[in-house]
């Protein structure tokens, strides 16, 4: 197993380097990750990066880490970010690009890189497409995560993170091992501001509109991967796994 990288680059941005020694990764995987929120992917993207030593870059993250600065040490774009965040909408592509482009280094990454969250709408994704082959870098596919929306409100409503890790949990089909704790760091575990019932369905609807035609933008691209995300979190993976085999 690979040890996972620290990620401070990515959260932090600017000039912060990530800790841990270079990796040894021949063929680094460059992946997207596509799917309703709830439909598991932050689980999936967690197991990848377990096992295949990728960079897990969730764009959702870097805006959960900035609410944890003070209100000083934020911009005024990432305030006005999470005030969007707030309300279960989309940030504005310009904010989220800026944010991406400041952190290009990331995507240079020796483990390569499993991109969560992002790109979110087809302008992002063109911006990506420039952004990587500006780079000279390519993506190895897109991942879409497939579930029914019923499903995806109960995933959301019972998920739980942990404060301090970010490992994500499910009251019923992934419980920590001692309520409301974290099983690797013994953090606290709470329910994310956006996963509770108001937000969920304005989220639902943002995914709907903006993020569901990028399945076509990679399918004619031929990078899109669809994977059913009915199961366990196994069993998802091992269909992930699967279905790299093939596209490789
Ligand atoms: P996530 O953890 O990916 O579900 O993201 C949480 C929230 O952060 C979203 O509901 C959006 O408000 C914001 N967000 C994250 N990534 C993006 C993105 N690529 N484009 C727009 N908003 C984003």
């Amino acid at each position: 197993m690979e040890t996972k990288r620290d990620r401070k680059a990515w959260l932090a941005g600017g000039s912060a380097q990530c800790n841990l020694p270079p990796h040894k990764n021949k063929t680094p995987l460059r992946l997207v990750l596509l799917g309703a929120p709830g439909v598991g992917k932050g689980t999936q993207a967690e197991m990848l990066c377990d096992n295949l030593g990728t960079c897990h870059l969730s764009t959702g993250d870097i805006f959960r880490a900035a609410k944890a600065l003070e209100p000083c040490q934020r911009t005024p774009a990432l305030t006005a970010a999470l005030e969007y965040m707030r309300r279960g909408d989309l940030v504005p592509d310009e904010t989220v690009l800026a944010l991406v482009t400041e952190r290009i280094g990331c995507l240079h990454c020796e483990g390569g890189f499993l991109l969560d969250g992002f790109p979110r709408t087809v302008a992002q994704a063109e911006a990506l497409n420039n952004l990587l082959e500006a780079e000279d870098l390519q993506l190895d596919a897109v991942l879409s995560y497939d579930l029914p929306i019923e499903q995806v409100v109960a995933r959301l409503s019972g998920r739980r993170t942990c404060a301090d890790c970010k490992a994500v949990f499910h009251i019923a089909a992934r419980p920590p091992k001692t309520p409301e704790v974290c099983d690797h760091c013994n953090g606290k575990l709470y329910q994310r501001e956006d996963d509770r019932p108001e937000s969920i369905r304005v989220r639902m609807e943002a995914y709907e509109r903006s993020t569901a035609p990028l399945a076509d933008f990679y399918r004619r691209r031929n990078l899109l991967v669809s994977i059913p995300a009915e199961g366990s979190a196994e069993e998802i993976f091992q269909r992930t796994l699967d279905s790299l085999l093939v596209k490789a």
